[in-house]
């Protein structure tokens, strides 16, 4: 097994490391807004159904939605985290046109989880703990449109007042791909436990990454934030343009000014944003409408009851019980989805082979149509079936392969793709043998050279046995007996 390495940045003064620390946001599940009886679904016709609070009317005042509570909690058992008993709402004070209240309600010295970690795969064996700083709640913003014409900005408050979960890691990422495992692994932890859909397209999950270099030994270097990270395959590119864009900097003498950036997609740059010095101050307090957050044990408690096997523990299990490789485990265990359909298929099967079909042909069929496992137009119990044929020796492997294509397009099962396309493995030796003499007998040639050593000439008798089957001649019958003729 190689050793992985986090990436460094040779530059001309030598080696830079790369130091990053993520903000992620996740829209909780649940079905209202923070504080609110408004509908938290953001995909509605804009601005419908909106609660007075969520708009800012006076005389309103906020009522927190004890699913989202429940949801933060579970989650931060999930990241292994404190469940802070007391925990604060405090007003983020700041003025936008998507911000109807004038701030947003936040948590901000304490916390409702704290202390947490994610562990994630940098081998195949090895894996490095990344510390979560905290884990708090917040309303999310309505969203500003500047598209909708040429001379006005249209605003959509159907997301102010959402509940998030704002995640913060310590800066314990070293390179792109650790921030891309990540986040990777947190999605799927959100998933598993079923607190964030963690869709990033629709904007459920979203990533700011804090970027800084140093030489080694060195203290840490000044950072510069990139919002908005709205893809994995994104967030991996910013860092390492932000990573070599600082190296460059600070080798030509310039100094890394602290601030907030964006990456642009298209040419795969970030660009400033705002600097530090026009930061806002955002004279956090308290918000006296709320009462301090407190919790029971027994809350706490029950909540750990609801928590499902996550992905860690099923990745052991699968090993464990199936004995499968720490690959393998990794790949069927990062959804919930695909280790349901592997345990449907490796039951009383070949598991090795089971998870093999999986990641080898049927995610690439998925990925061709771009469907999710879930959607998949062959399930497991069908796959199953045709595990059965080639394992009962009635189709060899490459032929499964051709019957698994044409059930994926056809949704037909396998039984009746081969009964109809007559692709029934031969394994009847008499028959074999007839086709063998046949062969062996048009081909003096090669047999003479087999006899007087030429072993390779017998992959080219099974090659001709193979093309006139058709490839349904089963393999193994036919290497013995043409090994059994051609001694004669
Ligand atoms: P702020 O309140 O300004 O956002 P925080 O202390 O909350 O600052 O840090 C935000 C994020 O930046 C955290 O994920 C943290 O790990 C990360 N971070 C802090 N210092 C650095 C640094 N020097 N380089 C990279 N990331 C950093
Ligand atoms: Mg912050």
């Amino acid at each position: 097994m190689s050793e992985y390495n986090a990436k460094k940045i040779k530059g001309t003064s030598g080696e830079w490391n790369i130091v990053i620390g993520l903000e992620v946001h996740a829209q909780i599940t649940t079905n209202l807004k923070l504080f609110s009886n408004g509908a938290a679904d953001f995909r509605k016709e804009a601005n419908q159904k909106l609660d007075l609070l969520d708009i800012g009317l006076p005389g309103t005042l906020p009522v927190i939605n004890s699913m989202a509570v429940d949801q933060a909690i579970k989650t931060g058992l999930a990241l292994n985290a404190t469940i802070n008993k007391k925990s604060i709402f405090d007003r983020k004070n700041y003025f936008y046109p998507d911000l109807p209240l004038g701030y947003q309600i936040s948590q901000f010295k304490d916390p409702i989880v704290s202390e947490g970690y994610i562990n994630i795969d940098i081998s195949d064996d090895k894996t490095k703990t990344i510390k979560i700083e905290r884990l708090h709640l917040e309303q999310d913003a309505g969203k500003s449109l500047h598209d909708q014409s040429p001379d006005k900005t249209f605003i959509d408050y159907n997301r102010a007042g959402v509940a998030l979960m704002e995640i913060v890691s310590y800066p314990d990422l070293s390179d792109w791909v650790e921030a891309g495992d990540y986040l990777t692994k947190l999605r799927s932890i959100l998933r598993f436990a079923d607190t964030c859909d963690g869709n990033m397209e629709e904007g459920s999950l979203r990533c700011d990454a804090n970027v800084s270099v140093r030489k080694a030994n060195e203290p840490l270097g000044i950072r510069c934030e990139i919002k908005n990270l709205n893809s994995i395959k994104n967030l991996m590119k910013a860092i390492e343009y932000e990573a070599h864009r600082q190296v460059k900097s600070l080798e030509s003498g310039n100094k890394v000014v602290q601030e907030t950036r964006l990456f642009d997609t298209s040419s795969g740059k970030t660009k400033t944003m705002r600097s530090k010095e026009e930061a806002h101050d955002y004279r956090y307090f308290p918000d006296p409408d709320l009462l301090p957050l407190e919790l029971t044990d027994q809350r706490i408690e029950d909540i750990r009851k609801t928590l499902p096997e996550l992905p860690d523990d099923l990745k052991m299990r699968l090993i464990n019980q199936y004995g499968l490789g720490a690959y393998d485990a990794r790949v069927v265990s990062s959804d919930q989805d695909t280790a349901e359909y592997f345990e449907t298929l490796a039951n009383n099967r070949d598991a090795k082979q089971a998870a093999n079909w999986i990641i080898t042909n049927l995610f690439g069929k998925l990925n061709d149509i771009g469907k999710s496992i879930k959607d998949s137009p062959i399930d497991a119990k069908e796959l199953g079936k045709l595990l059965d044929l080639i394992n009962k020796q009635i189709i060899s492997n490459k032929i499964a392969k051709e019957v698994f294509e044409e059930m994926f397009i056809s949704g037909e099962t396998a039984e009746n793709i081969i009964e109809k396309k007559g692709l029934k493995q031969i394994s009847n030796t008499d028959e074999i043998e007839g086709i063998v003499d046949k062969i062996i007998s048009s081909n003096e040639d090669q047999k003479k050279q087999y006899q007087s050593g030429n072993s390779k000439v017998l992959g080219w008798f099974v090659g001709q046995v193979m093309k006139e089957t058709k490839g349904q001649a089963n393999p193994s019958v036919v290497n013995q007996v043409i090994i059994d003729k051609l001694k004669k």
